[in-house]
């Protein structure tokens, strides 16, 4: 924020698609993609009779979520209506839960830019139902709505006002995205609307306790845009202050592609939509068996994950943060570290920050889809291990790997790339790049000691790049002292 006075108030709330392969309260599939009304039945259309059956999946997922946050998962929960009108919403009403829900408390341990952890509290997660989608430029006869998407469970997330800038809700938001992906119970996937977010923004002069008149900007696409969008409305607020006015209070869009917010309606109060209990469901009961069968199915989340990658593998911080942003990646490095026995760690993970992720970047790829995999790549630490080849020459290596199914021993062998490490042959060549460039020896030996690189550079194109460095650099030292 550029105004020092000023401090921004913020809280999130995150809705989450959950992974299940069928609907919250009905068998339908929850398929992106599928053609517009093809899965709906009379449950998610809302037809008079027909009831809803909650699906055992989805609270299971949910469950999941919360005790990952170190929620309080509640044994006794309770579904309610949230009446609204809106053409994607043919029941008239949304299944959620309101006063009620089955989880509270629990927080995010967002990592900041510079390192530290800020922990950022949650009020609740929620679980309920999703809408379906209206959509406005397909047909110039006006707006058409497909309802595939009604009924595909959300858990909603919703934070305390912790956070105090846009970069501390890029860091909440981060996290948070990653922990459901190591879950396994949402794709994070913005951009398809999987996982979206809405921000509550008030700014007041710091040092004051009371809140401003919040805003609540929707239609947050990524997580990038979540913090421009923060930024953004508190910049305006903030001038609107300075300049004497005052924040309505008000629901605001985000236009991604201008880069600014607009109006869109006045701003509901919760007693607008007249929610109570949804006379078709039971109250939602969690055993405490069940929730125990769920927190043994946890998997280790991505901080756990980090700090035993510092302590186990002895990797800086930095490392352990880039191998663990996700859990595939993480997996991979695991992978290959077990397989290639009496490699240092370090080098595994210098090779996959380095090579292996610029490959996935250029080939716009996951890590799951890459054709190098563990035990491919063990082969090659294997080879420099026992001096097959030098790492000049195994990225050589690697990278024909990435492009054929071949092992790192057959294009080494293919290529004739295998280490020269013979001394006589290499110190033959040593004494030749001496004698032939008398110039430079006058200059090292009076005093001038980069021109070292320059021999081992000559020594290394006669061999074109096979030449064993260490050999060689034994072998120079010798020859010019
Ligand atoms: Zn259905």
């Amino acid at each position: 924020m550029s105004d020092h006075n000023w401090e921004a108030v913020i809280g999130l709330e995150v809705h989450a698609q959950l992974k299940t392969r069928t609907k919250t309260f009905c068998r339908c599939s929850t398929h992106f993609g599928d053609d517009p009304n093809s899965n709906v039945c009379p449950v998610c259309l809302g037809l008079p009779g027909a009831l809803p059956v909650l699906n055992r999946e989805a609270v299971t997922m949910a469950v999941k979520a919360a005790l990952a946050f170190g929620a309080t998962v509640q044994q006794q929960s309770i579904f309610a209506r949230k009446n609204y009108f809106y053409p994607d919403l043919p029941k008239g009403y949304q299944i959620s839960q309101y006063e009620k829900p089955f989880s509270t408390g629990g927080a995010v341990d967002a990592r900041l830019e510079d390192g530290t952890i800020k922990q950022i509290r949650l009020i609740r997660v929620h679980l309920e139902e999703d809408a379906g989608k209206s959509l406005h430029t397909i047909t110039e006869a006006g707006t058409a709505v497909d309802l595939n998407r009604c009924g595909t469970p959300l858990i909603e997330i919703v934070s305390e006002p912790d956070i105090r800038s846009a970069t501390e809700a890029y860091a909440f938001l981060y996290r948070l995205r990653q922990t459901l992906l190591y879950l396994g119970v949402c794709d994070g996937n913005m951009e398809e609307g999987s996982l979206r977010c809405d921000a509550n923004i008030s700014v007041r002069k710091k040092g004051t306790k009371e809140f401003g008149t919040r805003t609540e900007v929707k239609n947050l696409n990524s997580v990038r845009g979540v913090e421009r969008a923060i930024n953004f409305e508190a910049e305006r607020q903030i001038s609107v202050l300075e300049s004497g006015g005052q924040v309505d209070q008000e629901t605001l869009l985000w236009d991604a592609d201008r880069q600014v917010v607009r109006s869109m309606r006045s701003k509901e109060e919760a007693n607008d939509y007249r929610y109570f209990p949804d006379p078709d469901l039971l109250p939602l009961v969690i055993e405490s068996v069940w929730i125990d069968d769920i927190l043994a199915t946890l998997p280790e989340l991505p901080e756990a994950r980090e700090k035993r990658f510092v302590k186990q593998y002895g990797l800086p911080e930095y490392d352990a943060n880039v191998l663990t942003a996700t859990k595939e990646v993480a997996d991979y490095f695991e992978e290959t570290v077990k397989l290639a026995r009496g490699t240092e760690p370090k080098k595994v993970s210098n090779w996959i920050m380095s090579e292996v992720l610029a490959v996935l970047g250029d080939k716009n790829i996951e890590i799951t889809e890459f054709e190098v995999k563990p035990d491919r790549l063990a082969v090659l630490f294997e080879l420099i291990n026992k001096g097959t080849i030098s790492g000049k020459i195994a990225k050589k290596v690697f990278d024909e790997m990435t492009r054929t199914e071949a092992t790192a021993e057959e294009i080494v062998e293919k290529l004739g790339l295998v280490q020269i490490s013979d001394e006589g042959s290499l110190k033959a060549l040593v004494d030749k790049v001496i004698e032939n460039n008398p110039k430079q020896v006058e200059e090292y030996k009076s005093g001038k000691e980069k021109v070292f690189g320059y021999f081992v550079g000559q020594v290394m194109r006669e061999t074109s790049g096979k030449a064993n460095p260490q050999i060689v650099n034994d072998l120079l030292r010798k020859a010019l002292s």
